[in-house]
Parts: structure tokens; C-alpha cells; sequence
């Protein structure tokens, strides 16, 4: 008798202890003192791939997406309707984990081989010597760009840092394609390729089930190689298993879900495509349509694992993508999407190539279900994330151009929209379409003015008039536009922007403003 009551005692004594323990876990997981963050990136999703509109009226391409998780964030925080990008995928992601605008860090077009440019020959232009390798945590490696990367900013201020998919930041065998030197405590499956050999575990996530030998193959997801799982869902599974370690240590954590989907190849994802085959949709519109829904289910996901974790009001969600969606028909075949009401798509510098669907939810900050006109750039997430972060003194080797967007979020400042936004591609992507094309951008106010580096032209615009750019008002409105190629000009120049030169002569393409004299 006396021997069970002992032991019933010893049981709630350890039962006791377990709860108490856990309480503790659950106390500092619900209440860390820095709020966790969870940047979700999609790679090549186009402003309207979604059923939760971001142009004032919903649009033919909002009815035939489904993406409710989407539409849950918006929801619960504030939609962007003006998020702008660059237009191609390495330098987005460098302003973003630099701050940096493109023009300065020259990352300006896609990195994959070291010392290797994957600009397209040129007819008349030879391209500059761009920094083809990427960024890098040191100052070691020629052609690259030497920064304080964002992630590495806050693992120094105590985040538990997690990267998971796509990386695309360095070359090759360069420590930059490595997430793991760029202040990631955790490196899921990203490295120096900026596309997925397949979408299909079955497939291996490879083109040709080479085992590591291809360039496309993902690397670090071996155990679902053979098994019937979509690379978004695996990716997905991966995140939420880093994000237990984070929480279990009692860490906040900086989770950058930077997702393979949507870019090309585009494969179906099978638990999502009858319903868009039943739609009538083309298959390549309908495989396209299935990995959207797959990319939201994760974001679904997600949001579950922060709702059932207790960690809701402590955690801010931010989403937006890349570049816009691939409108330019590439290799044959025919586009998969089409970024309608905007001009043209990736690779441009029409509002179809840099316009981003955009969600951020700060709980308890931003207003439930609010929408901004306030436009921003990419490199303004750097500044904005450590803001959040609560890290306000940081040093960074590179000079930082975003601005924080936060006083959008906290809806103390209604917009932004008075200050100039920059983008600058002396380069040949390959694709042509509107927009595509060596040239230098600004965009003030509602006037957006593009110059062309090949011969020199120019596009001017009144967005919000005429948000599918269909009237140059180049020939009519002499005077914005001197003024617009003026503070151009002198942007580039005081950032030492690189142009292409004229094979020709040898001469640089001159500056926007030299042209107008
Ligand atoms: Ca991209």
C-alpha cells in the first residue's frame, strides 16, 4: 500500500515536473522578447497569379487561381499594391539580403558559373563586366559584391536563422552559394542554381536523375528522392522541422521560405490540377495554376504551424516574389501566364516584370484586411525586417539604400510615394517582349521613364493612367521627362552604375541626361 502510494506520488511529483517544464517551453515560445519572422518568397509569381486581387478590381486571373491562404494573410494584414522588385531573380535577391539597389551592388543579372556571364550576345552593345559571381560574406572572390548579409544581422542579435529552398545568390564555388556563410544557422536545399531540376520527388528533384551530377539538381532532400512528394510540400515538411528546433530552443526565429514554385520547369502539382483542367484551361496554364496552389498551401501551412504553436501574436509574415510572372515565350512552347492588366512580364521593365504581389501581417500593428497604394522596392525589406527585428544598431560593410516601409505597416505615414525608385539592367537577358532590354528606369510619383541602352529611346508613363503602359507620352511631355532623365542620371552616376559600351566605337552608352542635351 504504502509502496503505491509512493509511487503515486513519485508520478504526479514527475508529472508535475513535465508540465511545469513544458509551461516553461510553452511561456517562452508564446512570449520571446523579439518577435519571430517569416519572410515567404515566391520565385517568378506574377502580380495577378492569384485569386486575391491586387489591382483595384478583381481581373479574369484572380477567378481562375485558387490561392485561400493568400487571401487568409490579406486577411488579417495589409496588402501592397505597388511592391516592386528588379525584374530577373539574383538581383532581387541580393538587394534583398543586401539592402542594396542593383545598380550598386552590379549583381544585375542571373548567377550561376563562376566568372561565367549569362548575358545573351548583343548585336551592337557589349555588356559591362557585371558582378557575375554573386554576393559574398568576404572580399576575397573577384566579380562579387561584399556584404553584410541580412540573415547574418540577425543571428548576431540572437535569431535562429533558417534558410529553406531556393538561394541563388553566388556562384558556384564561391562561399556565397552557400547559405549557410550568410548567416543561416540552417540551409535547406538552397545553392548556387536558381531552378529546380524537377518539382517531383519521384523524379528525384532532378532533370535527369543524376545523383548531384547536374547543375539543377536540389540538393539536401535525399530522403524524399523516389517518393511520390511535391518539392514545395517536401520544402514545406523541412521548414516546419526546422522551426521546431528553433522553438524548442527558445529562440525567435528568422525563417526565409524561399520557395523553387513557380519558376519553371512548370510541372503539375497532381493533388491540385483536375480542378483547373475542368476549368478548360490550357495544360500548361493548368500546371501553372496547380503549383500556385501548391506554393499556397504551404504558406497554409504555415500559418497553421504559428496558429497551433501559440506563436500568432508574435510572429510577423511577410510575402511577396521575385521578379513578375514569365509572360516572354522561352525555348518554344507557349506562356504559362500573362500579368494582364500589366505590360509584358519577367526580364521587363514594364510593370509586369517588377510589379509583386505583396501581404505583410504584423499582428496587432497592421490593420486586418488594409490595403496601401504606397509603393516600395525590394531593398527596402533589409531595413524594414531589422526594424521589426527590434535591431537597431547594426554596422554593414555595404551602404544600404532601401528605407524602412514600417511606418506603412504602423499606419503612421499614409505613403511613400513622393521619392524615387531605381532600377538599372545593362544587360541582354535573351527573351524578347516590351519592356525587355539593356536600360535604366526611375520611377516618381505617377511618372515612370525607362531608357533604353540600345538606341538610346525612351518610354515615359503615367501609371496610374495608363497602368498597362500603352501610351508612351515620351514625344509630349518634354519637360518631366529632363527632369526625370536628370535625377536618373545623377542616381546612377553617384552610385557608379555600370553601362554597356557601343561595340562600334568603344564608347559607354551615355547617361539618360547626356542624351536630352
Ligand atoms: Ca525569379
Amino acid at each position: 500500500m504504502i509502496f503505491h502510494i509512493k509511487k503515486e506520488f513519485l508520478s504526479a511529483i514527475i508529472l508535475s515536473a513535465i508540465i511545469s517544464i513544458s509551461g516553461c517551453k510553452n511561456q517562452q515560445t508564446k512570449t520571446p522578447q523579439k518577435p519571430n519572422i517569416i519572410l515567404f518568397l515566391v520565385d517568378d509569381m506574377g502580380w495577378q497569379d492569384t485569386s486575391e486581387p491586387f489591382y483595384h478590381e478583381r481581373t479574369p486571373f484572380n477567378e481562375l487561381y485558387h490561392t485561400p491562404n493568400m487571401e487568409r494573410l490579406a486577411a488579417q494584414g495589409m496588402k501592397f499594391t505597388q511592391a516592386y522588385s528588379h525584374s530577373i531573380c539574383s538581383p532581387t535577391r541580393v538587394s534583398l539580403m543586401s539592402g542594396m539597389n542593383a545598380a550598386r551592388h552590379r549583381v544585375t543579372n542571373w548567377t550561376l558559373k563562376r566568372n561565367a556571364s549569362n548575358d545573351a550576345k548583343h548585336p551592337t552593345l557589349n555588356m559591362p563586366d557585371w558582378n557575375v559571381n554573386g554576393m559574398q560574406p568576404t572580399d576575397s572572390i573577384e566579380n562579387t559584391v561584399h556584404v553584410t548579409p541580412l540573415a547574418q544581422i540577425l543571428n548576431d542579435n540572437g535569431y535562429f536563422t533558417i534558410h529553406c529552398g531556393k538561394a541563388h545568390f553566388g556562384a558556384i564555388g564561391t562561399p556565397g552559394e552557400n547559405p549557410s556563410n550568410l548567416g543561416f544557422n540552417i540551409n535547406i536545399a538552397g545553392y548556387a542554381a536558381g531552378a529546380p531540376g524537377s518539382y517531383q520527388g519521384l523524379n528525384d528533384f532532378s532533370s535527369t536523375r543524376s545523383n548531384g551530377g547536374n547543375v539543377w539538381d536540389v540538393p539536401g532532400l535525399e530522403k524524399y528522392h523516389g517518393k511520390d512528394i511535391n518539392l514545395t510540400e517536401a520544402l514545406t515538411r523541412e521548414a516546419i522541422q526546422a522551426l521546431d528546433s528553433a522553438t524548442g530552443l527558445g529562440q525567435p526565429f528568422f525563417l526565409y521560405m524561399s520557395h523553387y514554385a513557380v519558376h519553371a520547369p512548370i510541372e503539375e502539382d497532381h493533388r491540385f490540377i483536375q480542378k483547373y483542367m475542368d476549368k478548360g484551361m490550357n495544360p500548361i496554364e493548368a500546371k501553372y495554376a496547380s503549383m500556385l496552389e501548391s506554393m499556397d498551401k504551404s504558406l497554409g501551412d504555415l500559418m497553421d504551424y504559428v496558429r497551433d504553436n501559440g506563436l500568432s501574436e508574435n510572429t510577423i509574415i511577410l510575402f511577396t516574389s521575385d521578379n513578375g510572372g514569365l509572360s516572354a515565350v522561352v525555348r518554344g512552347g507557349e506562356p504559362h501566364t500573362h500579368n494582364k492588366p500589366l505590360s509584358s512580364g519577367k526580364g521587363s521593365a514594364h510593370e509586369g516584370g517588377i510589379r509583386e504581389p505583396m501581404i505583410v501581417s504584423w499582428p496587432g500593428i497592421t490593420k486586418q484586411n488594409s490595403s496601401t497604394d504606397a509603393y516600395l522596392i525590394i531593398e527596402d525589406f533589409f531595413p524594414t525586417i531589422l526594424e521589426l527585428a527590434d535591431i537597431n544598431d547594426y554596422k554593414t560593410i555595404q551602404k544600404v539604400d532601401g528605407q524602412s516601409f514600417t511606418s506603412i505597416l504602423k499606419g503612421t505615414q499614409a505613403s511613400t510615394n513622393d521619392r524615387a525608385l531605381f532600377w538599372h539592367f545593362p544587360n541582354n537577358w535573351g527573351p524578347t517582349g516590351p519592356g525587355i532590354g539593356a536600360s535604366s528606369t526611375i520611377r516618381k510619383g505617377d511618372w515612370k521613364l525607362i531608357y533604353y541602352h540600345t538606341d538610346q529611346s525612351f518610354e515615359l508613363f503615367n501609371i496610374p493612367n495608363d497602368i498597362g503602359e500603352s501610351m508612351n507620352l515620351a514625344e509630349k511631355e518634354g519637360e518631366i521627362i529632363n527632369e526625370l532623365a536628370k535625377e536618373l542620371g545623377d542616381y546612377l552616376r553617384s552610385v557608379n552604375a555600370q553601362m554597356p559600351s557601343e561595340k562600334l566605337t568603344g564608347k559607354q552608352v551615355p547617361w539618360p541626361d547626356e542624351v536630352l542635351m
